[in-house]
């Protein structure tokens, strides 16, 4: 059996991982990244939609990350949104900005970020260790890493295995249960950033996109949805979930949609369209403001006369109708599976992390990165962005060690 040993061993050479790395390398730390995957950064590389929307213009620490842990506040104050920028442009990559403030690489490929790192750390003595999965841990006064092959020690070990999302590109519970091997523990994972199924059947607006505002109590979001056959998906249904994945476990949950979230008073914009057209029937009435099958879905589910013109409806079936297309109910009944949840809620307790550095409390010398721990956020480049900081944060006191 070999036996290396090493300052930092960091587990996972994903987006907290590479980071880090890259830090401690760079002050002279000797360094073994284990990856259990064949090549580095899986899930950066699939992240944007191939292009990696990797930081965010408006990140910050109260709006964009459901979780209250104080150690968001702290490690996206040790690496804010301009020293991410500044970062990745030290690293000799371009970006571009796009709406909502989202950041991706010129080239419109995430490769120019992994590349990036490869080439940055080739530059220093790291060693990467592919096709490694770490199976077990030991802590004395130092650390034992066992891969099913080897034995590795280090001083110092980072755990930055990501979560147990998308498991079709690298995502794995293994983080958790080696973090559980060193004492901590765990709030239960749950899939976010995935589509929502819902009691009602929407299957005939299946494909359909439409611009929308969505409520859920005080919380909402505005941009587009995607009607699928299970229910909806799209990025303003996805930067609810964080909100809700944490509450369907216990209930189905009502959220309105606003099909003219662009229009600012949308029943006196209705009234008035109204005066202006009281002649039309339901289509031609709402024809050029909703998608027409939405429009018919309205009219069916609403009761209107398909035949007779507005002014000869039932008045207050249409003004009941007016107000579900600016209110309209679904029931959420659950998310869709940990295969098509971009991230996952839950993860290490953040009470047992040390909220300067990502050092655990429980074991000194462990540091925990990234998506492992129980922090997630809305889509938009801000769970890249929460990854890179972690790893630069934890980095920023690893390298302090003599
Ligand atoms: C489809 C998709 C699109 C996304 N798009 C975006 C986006 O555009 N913007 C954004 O901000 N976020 C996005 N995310 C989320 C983002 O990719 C993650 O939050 C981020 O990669 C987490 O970084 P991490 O370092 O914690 O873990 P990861 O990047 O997941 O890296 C963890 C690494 O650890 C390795 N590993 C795990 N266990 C072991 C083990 N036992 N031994 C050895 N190696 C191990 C894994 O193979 C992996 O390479 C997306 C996610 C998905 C799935």
């Amino acid at each position: 059996m070999n036996s290396s040993f090493y300052d930092i061993i960091i587990v996972g050479a994903g987006a907290s991982g590479l980071i880090c790395a890259l830090e401690c390398a760079r002050a002279g730390k000797k360094v073994l990244i284990l990856e259990r995957q064949p090549i580095a950064g899986r899930k950066i590389l699939v992240s944007g939609n191939g292009r990696c929307n990797f930081t965010n213009r408006f990140v910050s620490p109260s709006k964009y990350y459901p979780s209250n842990s104080p150690l968001i506040k702290n490690t996206l104050s040790s690496f804010p949104f301009q020293k991410c920028v500044d970062y990745f442009s030290s690293l000799g990559i371009l970006y571009v900005e796009e709406e909502q403030g989202r950041f991706f690489p010129f080239t419109g490929k995430a490769t120019a970020i992994t590349d990036a790192f490869k080439a940055a750390l080739a530059e220093t003595s790291v060693e990467i260790a592919y096709n490694q999965e770490v199976t077990r841990i030991q802590h004395a006064s130092f650390f034992t890493v066992y891969t099913k092959a080897t034995t590795f020690k280090a001083k110092k070990l980072v755990l930055a295995c990501g979560s147990c999302a998308y498991p079709q590109v690298s995502g794995t519970t293994l983080g958790y249960t080696l973090a559980q091997q060193l004492g901590h523990s765990i709030i239960s994972p749950i899939p976010s950033l995935s589509g929502w199924t819902l009691k009602e059947n929407f299957s005939r607006l299946s494909g359909i996109r439409a611009k929308v505002k969505l409520t859920f109590q005080e919380h909402q979001t505005e941009g587009e949805i995607i009607f699928t056959n299970y229910g909806i998906n799209g990025p303003a249904a996805l930067n609810m979930t964080p909100i809700l994945t944490r509450l369907l476990s216990k209930q189905a949950l009502t959220v309105t949609i606003n099909f003219l979230a662009q229009v600012p008073h949308v029943q006196a914009f209705l009234a008035e369209r109204f005066r202006q057209f009281p002649f039309r029937k339901p289509k031609e009435f709402f024809a050029g403001i909703v998608h027409e099958s939405i429009a018919n879905l309205l009219i069916d589910f609403k009761g209107l006369r398909k035949n007779k013109p507005l002014q000869e409806q039932n008045p207050s079936t249409l003004k009941n109708a007016f107000e579900t297309l600016e209110h309209w109910p679904i029931t959420v009944t659950g998310l869709r599976p940990w295969n098509e949840a971009m991230v996952a809620a839950g993860g290490v307790n953040t009470r047992e992390i040390n909220y300067n550095t990502c050092e655990s409390l429980l074991c000194p010398g462990l540091f925990i990165t990234g998506e492992l721990l129980d922090i997630d956020a809305i889509s938009g480049g801000y769970n890249l962005h929460f990854a890179w900081a972690s790893g630069f944060s934890a980095a920023q006191e690893l390298v302090k060690e003599k």
